[in-house]
């Protein structure tokens, strides 16, 4: 059996290291303050800002949303999003996306202050990315090394192979990758053999957004596989296919009228990989955990801590 690397166990290591670095800016009268903005009424976004939030809450970071309507327009967020740069108690700006189709959301993701993008997208910082100089990273692909170093994957000398070249996980997680000196491919839909060169890794990423994917033909033996994915399958017969006719799974089916399915066929990597993250509960509560590090980060350097 492979290990699993529990993202669970992770997210609660990071969480409960951050709690001193939050009481200490909380005793200089300043705890850290993230603003979420979340435009209309997308109920998958909806989610992800409740727990974002929630999580802030229980770490004592303070946090606001800001829910503009559906019909906001680009100069209006802009607008928004200039009032939160000037505000000295807010060391994060997050505006969740997708953005409604009139809003122009390249722009708004340049108006946010690079010392406030505690999401790691704003041009500035994919260039600190790049060069190796600090700044707030992307937060999944943050997490994905964070799994790695805590589970301790050897990832210098390691061939890595992501799968995705996405500029919220796929890029950034290979750039991440090739400063901890892996060997780094990133392959995509156009990558011919795609399944002969991910068997070249040591350290698979997949980071595809199609369910079960990856499959046994993909791994390596002994391979470690990351799976980023989050596919909502509401087919049952699809479900029943990738989770070999699995009760439990159908039963949870059944319960739910849909399951969460990563971008790795869930039964062959247990076949195949020596430690892999599953869906869920592997890389997806890592996000939301460094979101916090960035952060609390943010406030550490805006208050002249570190
Ligand atoms: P994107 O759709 O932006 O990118 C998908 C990438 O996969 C593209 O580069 C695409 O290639 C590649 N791809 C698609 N089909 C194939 C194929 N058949 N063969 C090879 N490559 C292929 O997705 P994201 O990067 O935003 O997200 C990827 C997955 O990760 C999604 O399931 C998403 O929900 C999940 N995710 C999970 C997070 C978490 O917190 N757990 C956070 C962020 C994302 P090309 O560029 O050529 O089109």
């Amino acid at each position: 059996m492979p290990r699993i690397l529990d993202g669970n166990r992770v997210r609660d290591e990071i969480k409960s290291e951050l709690k001193p670095r939050i009481a200490a800016l909380a005793a200089l009268g300043r705890p850290p303050g993230l603003a979420v903005v979340l435009v209309g009424h997308n109920p998958a976004s909806e989610i992800y800002v409740r727990n974002k939030i929630k999580t802030c809450h229980d770490l004592g970071i303070y946090s606001e949303s800001i829910k503009p309507p559906d019909s906001i327009s680009t100069e209006e967020l802009l607008a928004i999003v200039d009032e939160l740069n000037a505000r000295a108690d807010i060391d994060g700006i997050l505006v969740q996306l997708p953005l409604p189709k009139q809003v122009d959301s390249k722009r708004i993701l340049m108006a946010i202050s690079p010392s406030k993008d505690v999401d790691g997208f704003h041009p500035f910082n994919v260039g600190a990315l790049v060069a190796g100089l600090p700044a707030p990273r992307a937060c999944t692909p943050a997490g994905i090394i964070e799994l790695l170093k805590r589970n301790a994957i050897p990832i210098s000398g390691a061939r890595a192979v992501v799968v995705g070249r996405s500029d919220i996980v796929g890029k950034p997680v290979a750039m991440l990758l090739l400063h901890e000196h892996a060997t780094v491919t990133i392959c995509h839909s156009k990558t011919p053999d795609l399944a002969g060169v991910c068997r070249e890794a040591d350290i698979l990423v997949a980071a595809i957004g199609r369910a079960a994917m990856v499959t046994g033909e993909f791994i390596k033996f002994g391979a470690t596989v990351i799976d980023v994915g989050t596919n909502h399958i509401a087919d049952r017969e699809r479900v029943a296919r990738i989770f070999r006719n699995s009760p439990e799974r159908l039963a949870a089916f059944d319960k739910k009228g849909s399951l969460l399915v990563g971008d790795v066929d869930p039964i062959d990597v247990v076949e195949k990989a020596g430690a892999y993250s599953p869906v869920p509960g592997g890389v997806g509560p890592l996000t939301i955990a460094m979101l916090m590090v960035n952060t609390v980060a943010s406030a550490e350097r805006r208050t002249g801590i570190c």
